[in-house]
């Protein structure tokens, strides 16, 4: 009745757990803003597709291993993409007079 097709854009990010160390099994509480396509068949089974996430607050991350969460818990350097270049106006010197 219901079928996930594809749920894209999910958060890179990866913890580690500062009590025991772990960096592969965690609870993830968040909350997800999303768009998608639903489309029905004629007999009203719905496929969701071209989920887009719009917006994600990750509300608690908990390691299933030892059960620490909050501040034990931190994000693996590296793991999180560097946020895009805006292309805005660079720095005024550089800008060429048309
Ligand atoms: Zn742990």
């Amino acid at each position: 009745m219901f079928a996930l097709a594809s749920l894209r854009a999910v958060s890179p990010t990866r913890y580690r757990c500062g009590g025991c160390g772990n960096v592969t099994r965690f609870d993830v509480v968040a909350t997800r803003r999303t768009r998608a396509f639903h489309h029905y068949t004629i007999g009203g089974d719905l496929e969701v597709e071209d989920v887009e996430v719009l917006d994600e607050r990750v509300e608690q991350v908990t390691c299933r291993w030892c059960g620490a969460s909050g501040d034990t818990i931190s994000i693996e350097p590296g793991a999180v993409e560097p946020d895009p270049i805006e292309p805005g106006p660079v720095d005024a010197e550089a800008v060429e007079p048309t």
